[in-house]
């Protein structure tokens, strides 16, 4: 790359994800700009961005479903493209509050590719997921494989995915890459940033970390009943730095193609009992765990085809499981309340 580069507008950018691609942004030399309204994350990763030397160059504290703020944001920046994060994840709570749901994740989508497009700035990237996959007919799972929602969470990243087709059918203007993650966990090495989950963690990897450590007696195993090696579920899991380098792989290839759909994920598949055994191995500490019922909704296995990600972004994940649990591990120890430890 050469000259100064157009900034790029990061929604949800306090977020797990989001932090740790600004992040790696930074390190490939652009420019970002944070909106976020903080619902989910901590103003405090301003300050640990900072610290890492990647300070954005503006960061907006206001909702992606404001249009007024969006297209302040846009007179003000002459941006390249927008990866858009900025939206709510909990599967349970998307049962309970579809509303809400479809509001932040659907009608927020709406709202920014609308900005965008009067402000005649046309690529984006999305977050989707791999529960659009429902329960897969075969692993790994190909991009093409049938796509389908069985909770409103994942039917608002289906409405957001057909809503993005359907805007580069209409209009060839538009570069547009759909990231289907699999199950970003760990942190950056430093023990700076890392995920930071208010009350109990509905997730896997955080739960483990926080058992470890004591403040929560065991982790529940949700069955060993499933048609795995061992019983229980299988999941791809991949490094939080691999996924938020295959986003800056993804601005570089919409530089090139209209739209891309692509699976971000290692390719392996990984039980619960092999993730909390290398996570106990690694890092020397005890993980007492006990067997439950299965958790209502929740599939046996599901792990990527990463292949698609490889000739089209020129990404792979390249970090290990082992060092997903290390990282954890550090950031959990450091940070053992989140961002609202000290230092
Ligand atoms: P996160 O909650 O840590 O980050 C989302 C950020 O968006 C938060 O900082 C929150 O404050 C902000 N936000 C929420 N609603 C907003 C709104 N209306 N306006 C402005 N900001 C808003 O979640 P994450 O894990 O970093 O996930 C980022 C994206 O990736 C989400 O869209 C999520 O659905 C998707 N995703 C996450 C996973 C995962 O396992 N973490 C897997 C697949 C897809
Ligand atoms: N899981 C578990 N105990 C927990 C949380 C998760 O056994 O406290 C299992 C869950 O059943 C699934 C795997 O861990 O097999 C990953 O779950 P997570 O919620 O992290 O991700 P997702 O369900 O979205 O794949």
């Amino acid at each position: 790359m050469h000259g100064i580069m157009n900034p790029i507008l990061v929604t949800g950018g306090c977020g797990f994800i989001g932090s740790h691609t600004v992040l790696a942004l930074a390190e490939s030399g652009w420019p970002v700009v944070v909106l976020d309204n903080l619902s989910n994350s901590s103003p405090r990763v301003l300050e640990r961005l900072r610290e890492l030397g990647a300070p954005p160059l503006e960061f907006v504290q206001g909702d992606v479903r404001d249009a007024s703020v969006l297209d302040a944001l846009f007179a003000r920046h002459r941006f390249e493209g927008v990866i858009h994060f900025a939206g709510l994840k909990a599967v349970g709570e998307s049962v309970a509050q579809p509303l809400r749901y479809f509001d932040h994740n659907v009608g927020g989508t709406l709202q920014l590719l609308q900005a965008m497009d009067r402000a005649q700035v046309r690529r984006v990237v999305f977050s989707s997921s791999a529960t659009v996959y429902g329960d897969p007919a075969q692993v790994p799972i190909p991009e093409t494989a049938p796509l389908t929602a069985t909770n409103p969470y994942g039917r608002s990243k289906l409405m957001c995915e057909d809503a993005l087709r359907s805007l580069h059918q209409a209009d060839p203007r538009w570069s547009i890459a759909i990231l289907r993650y699999f199950n970003p966990v760990g942190a950056h090495p430093s023990g700076r940033l890392g995920e930071a989950p208010q009350g109990v963690p509905n997730n896997l990897m955080p739960y483990v970390t926080q058992v470890a450590l004591g403040l929560r007696p065991h982790l529940q195993i949700f069955g060993d009943d499933y048609p795995t090696p061992d019983g229980t579920g299988v999941r791809d899991y991949l490094h939080i730095c691999d996924l938020a380098e295959g986003h800056v792989a993804a601005l570089r290839a919409l530089q090139a193609q209209g739209l891309l759909t692509v699976n971000l994920g290692t390719g392996q598949g990984v039980s619960v009992r092999s993730l909390v055994e290398t996570f106990a191995q690694v890092n020397q500490v005890a993980v007492p765990s006990q067997v439950v019922a299965r958790r209502p909704g929740d599939v046996a296995q599901c792990y990527a085809d990463p292949q698609l990600a490889q000739t089209r972004l020129h990404w792979r994940a390249r970090r290990s499981l082992a060092d997903m649990c290390a990282d954890a591990w550090r950031w959990q120890t450091q940070n053992p309340q989140g961002y609202d430890s000290t230092p």
